[in-house]
């Protein structure tokens, strides 16, 4: 924090916070499925009821009605990261161009197609099945911060250009016209097959249509277990037990305390504030009239969207917690956010008053790649589909048809992509990954002012494989 003054205006700002998702904090949301009670067998059981385990079983029942699908859910859907997030869409499925170009570069044509194709399946589907779940196209803002922001950027757009996206730059006038804040000295609106969404919505919306095409949900209901036997993989759960010919593991950062999953995959923490609904003077004051979903070019980033009722929902403050720690209960009070609160101040400070209804944090399965990538059990029964690293609402349709695709040995062309066919690299174990995450993002934090040791200790990271300065 900058000053006392900040401090206590922050302090205020939270006084009567839940600190709980706002997104789950919502009347619509739906009573949940009763959990398993009984042993079944059945086609494909799809664990984890995020994205991943949601567009799983609904590409699954619609590429074949007839087969049997169920999916286990440890607590309720869409607890974890799929009722979490900023929720700005993105046409990437590889974590933005700069990181498909990073680790793919002879199949960047080939991922950017897809990433199109996904996008508009996306809506597609959304549309088709009338879910309702606040969608807005406004296109996605990224914000200069200095000139080195502007500098990143300018390549950016380049990048963006040369893929045939819609991507304008904008100058200091020009995105303040957009969105008025002191701090942003660029932009670069990329307008077509981005926006926001709101995310729970969406979620439930899809376990909607998952029961109406007949995929049996069960909450409540963690795997507990689970063995090679003939005729399949044996799930253990409380109080049951499914034998299932294929399983798909859609556990995202929880699974990261699963041995082999934990050597590439580390359970992260972002956190997240929404203010409460913005009056129209409020409102008149910062413009956002095209309601982009906004990203800046701090090394430690931050985001920021509208909601459907003009609240504005700020986000951007990793931490790590020994042993890949994802319980949200160590974010329950208000000190994890006074920096994030004082960032939105420093974008806003015209809006130093509001206050924060919500706070929250979320858990992001981060790896090398920052994107998704598949592990292999039981001779290729059961594989795991996630490390989306916080770019997933819409690149989860997308793995989670590639991993449909992998079990079923289908002979699809995205499998001969190299994405699909190599792993991330392995991350150092506890406790050397509690040590290294802390004093990265000590360093994150304090890089764009103090510079000194923090440079050379975060090329080093990068040289490890984890692009943090990558926007
Ligand atoms: C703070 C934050 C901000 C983000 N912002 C964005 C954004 O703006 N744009 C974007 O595209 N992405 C964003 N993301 C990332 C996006 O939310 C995720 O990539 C996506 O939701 C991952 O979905 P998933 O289904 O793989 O994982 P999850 O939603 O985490 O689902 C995994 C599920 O598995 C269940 N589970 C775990 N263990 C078991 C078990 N043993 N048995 C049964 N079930 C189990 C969990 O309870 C959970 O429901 C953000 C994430 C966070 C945390």
């Amino acid at each position: 924090m900058t000053d006392e003054q900040t401090r206590a205006d922050a302090l205020a700002a939270l006084q009567h916070t839940t600190f709980f998702p706002y997104w789950l904090d919502n009347s619509q949301r739906p009573r949940e499925e009763p959990a398993l009670q009984e042993n079944l067998s059945c086609d494909l059981l799809i664990v984890g009821g995020g994205f991943t385990g949601l567009w799983a079983a609904v590409q699954a029942k619609e590429a074949n009605p007839a087969r049997e699908v169920i999916l286990i859910e440890a607590s309720s859907i869409a607890i974890g990261a799929s009722g979490r997030p900023a929720a700005i869409l993105s046409t990437s499925v590889m974590h933005g161009l700069q990181n498909a170009q990073r680790l793919y570069p002879d199949d960047m044509e080939e991922l950017e197609r897809l990433g199109k194709e996904n996008l508009d399946g996306f809506r597609e589907t959304i549309e088709r099945y009338g879910i309702d779940c606040d969608l807005e196209w406004g296109g996605e803002l990224t914000v200069a911060i200095g000139d080195e922001g502007l500098a990143d950027i300018a390549k950016e757009h380049e990048l963006y250009c040369h893929y045939g996206h819609d991507a304008h730059l904008l100058d200091a006038e020009s995105v303040r016209r957009e969105v008025r804040s002191p701090l942003f000295s660029g932009g670069l609106w990329s307008k077509k097959r981005s926006g926001t969404v709101h995310p729970a919505k969406l979620a439930w919306g899809l376990k909607r249509v998952a029961l109406e095409l007949g995929v049996q949900i069960y909450e409540n209901t963690p795997m507990v277990s689970n063995r090679k036997k003939s005729g399949g993989v044996e799930v253990t759960t409380p109080c049951g037990r499914v034998l299932a010919n294929r399983v798909l593991l859609a556990t995202n950062a929880f699974a990261a305390g699963n041995r082999k999953i934990r050597k590439r995959v580390a359970a992260i923490r972002d956190r997240i504030v929404v203010t409460e609904p913005l009056s129209e003077e409020q409102m008149a004051a910062i413009g956002w009239h095209n309601r982009q979903g906004i990203y800046d070019t701090r090394t430690q980033l931050n985001y920021m969207r509208l909601t459907a009722d003009n609240r504005i929902l700020f986000g951007g403050r990793l931490d790590y917690f020994f042993g890949n720690n994802t319980d949200p209960a160590e974010d329950r009070t208000p000190d994890p956010y006074l920096r994030l609160i004082d960032n939105f101040y420093r974008t806003f400070p015209m809006l130093r008053g509001v206050r924060f209804t919500h706070a929250w944090s979320g858990p992001i399965a981060l790896t090398t790649r920052m994107a998704v990538h598949y592990q292999h059990y039981h001779g290729g029964r059961m594989l795991y589909a996630g490390g989306y690293s916080g770019f997933g609402v819409t690149a989860t349709r997308f793995g989670a048809r590639v991993a449909l695709a992998i079990l079923d040995d289908r002979k699809v062309p995205e499998r001969a992509l190299k994405f699909a066919r190599s792993q991330p690299a392995y991350i150092p174990p506890e406790p050397f990954r509690w040590i290294g995450a802390k004093i990265t993002m000590y360093a994150l934090d304090t890089l764009d002012e103090k510079g000194g040791w923090r440079v050379p200790w975060v090329r080093m990271v990068e040289r490890m494989g984890f692009p943090v300065t990558q926007k």
